[in-house]
């Protein structure tokens, strides 16, 4: 999708005259090598063998030291779980900052921690906390598409360090920077790249166009069988995404008592079971609060928050969604840092990340995982009815200094759902470029 802002700016003109052009990100396509080699793997904390291991059984060159002066690299993977006091610091500038100067376009840097809240020596957790501090300062320097992200540990979590680091050196990653994510130490062995999803079956609300219609194409690219929520209304539009990912179409409003209970009745006799759950659905009603009337105020919180609410008692109840499942919610970067005009959205989308930290707790002893993302400015019709001048500021305040696509909110949650996301849990990931709204 081009909008307005970037035709301007990539027109010959433009060029000409040397306005900076906004990087083309590098998104993930079947297929394509998990990143550009090679990649520098140092820090020497518990996991860096590990993952110089895997890249290499993936293709990848991993190297422990840089290539010659004016060589690129394709990422940094800088494993500082060993770091115990603030001297150890050193190591992520020493060995980071000639690594940053060699990175090539689209570039990563990933940084390896140890969860600090299962540490307890004071100067430990000290040193830990403050990875994220430089990360995401370093989020914010990086040009060229390249990203930064913080991955924390718990103990020998090395399935789950795979996981996450495997995403953000990957593709599927493109808009997500600036973000932390701690991975357990739950296992979940070998995953097919290509079809992780292979025989799971997917229930996506909302899902007859904009993220929702992406999210039901990625799933369905990674092997899942899809069920399209979406409302009657949108009946044509949701036969038409049910058609193109073959999966089948539900018309329900999510907001009907027994939403949930179809949900598990149409994915168990229809297709045997019930795996992922996306909650996508979502409208927005905007007004300034001390004009916010009944219904904006009720309609926005019965799609976007008490319908998840409600639906998830159905769908974790008996012959519901199976052990080992996924729950993942659609939260939004007004739930973490507000945005005028929006108390009715803000207040549902923070109700959505409580939910997910508060269930993901009471789930967890059936294997299944409870995460959000949170979609900064994502080109889709919600975001083309914003005012000109608003819309265009929204989408150029971040670090990667353009708007996401559908298809970057969609891959984020398909990696949560994914075996291989099994260590992660109780967690929104950003997918807004690193935006500088609650940043
Ligand atoms: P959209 O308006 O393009 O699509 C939303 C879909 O949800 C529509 O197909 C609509 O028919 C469906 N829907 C609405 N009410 C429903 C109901 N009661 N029952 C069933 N389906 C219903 O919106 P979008 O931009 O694709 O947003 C999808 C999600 O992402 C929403 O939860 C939204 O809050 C969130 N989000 C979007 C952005 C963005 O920049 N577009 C940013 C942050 C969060």
């Amino acid at each position: 999708m081009t909008d307005l802002f970037t035709t301007i700016v990539s027109s010959p003109v433009a060029r000409k005259v040397g306005v900076p052009q906004p990087t083309r990100l590098r998104r993930y396509e079947p297929g394509m090598p998990l990143c550009e080699g090679p990649v520098l793997v140092a820090g020497g904390g518990r996991f860096a063998d590990g993952v110089a291991a895997w890249l290499g059984g993936e293709g990848v060159a991993a190297v422990s030291t840089l290539p010659d002066e004016g060589d690129k690299v394709g990422a940094v993977v800088l494993d500082l779980s060993a770091a115990t006091d603030p001297a150890d610091l050193d190591q992520l500038r020493l060995l980071g900052a000639p690594a940053v100067k060699a990175l090539r376009r689209n570039g990563r840097v990933v940084v390896i921690g140890t969860d600090p809240a299962t540490l307890t020596d004071v100067a430990e957790v000290t040193t830990q906390r403050a990875l994220e501090g430089a990360v995401r300062s370093l989020g914010k320097e990086l040009r060229g598409g390249a990203t930064a992200n913080l991955v924390l540990a718990q103990g020998q979590a090395h399935d789950g360090v795979r996981s996450a680091v495997e995403f953000f050196l990957s593709g599927r990653s493109a808009y997500v920077d600036g973000q932390v994510v701690r991975v357990d130490e739950s296992t979940s062995g070998d995953v097919d790249a290509l079809r992780p999803l292979d025989g799971k079956v997917a229930v996506v609300t909302g899902a007859a166009r904009g993220i929702g219609a992406e999210i039901a194409r990625v799933l369905a690219r990674d092997g899942a069988t899809v069920v399209a929520v979406d409302v009657p209304a949108a009946g044509d539009a949701l036969a038409t995404v049910a058609n193109e990912v073959r999966g089948t179409a539900l018309q329900l409003d999510v907001t009907s008592d027994d939403a949930g209970s179809r949900i598990v009745e149409h994915a168990t006799t229809r297709h045997g079971g019930l795996d992922v759950v996306v909650h996508n659905a979502g409208i927005t009603r905007d007004k300034l609060f001390v004009n916010m009337d009944d219904d904006r105020w009720h309609s926005v919180m019965e799609v976007n928050l008490r319908s998840v609410l409600r639906m998830n008692d159905a769908i974790l109840g008996e012959g519901g969604l199976a052990d080992g499942g996924r729950i993942v919610c659609v939260a939004s970067i007004a739930g973490i840092a507000g945005n005028r005009g929006q108390t009715n959205y803000g207040a549902s989308k923070a109700g959505v990340i409580g939910l997910v930290t508060a269930l993901s707790r009471q789930v967890a002893d059936r294997g299944i995982t409870v995460n959000a993302v949170a979609p900064g400015f994502i080109e889709t019709e919600m975001t083309a009815r914003i005012p000109f001048a608003t819309r265009e500021i929204g989408r150029r305040m971040n670090s990667l200094q353009q708007g996401g696509h559908p298809k970057d909110v969609a891959e984020t949650i398909a990696w949560f759902a994914q075996p291989g996301a099994a260590a992660v849990t109780g967690h929104v990931v950003r997918v807004c470029g690193q935006s500088l709204l609650g940043a």
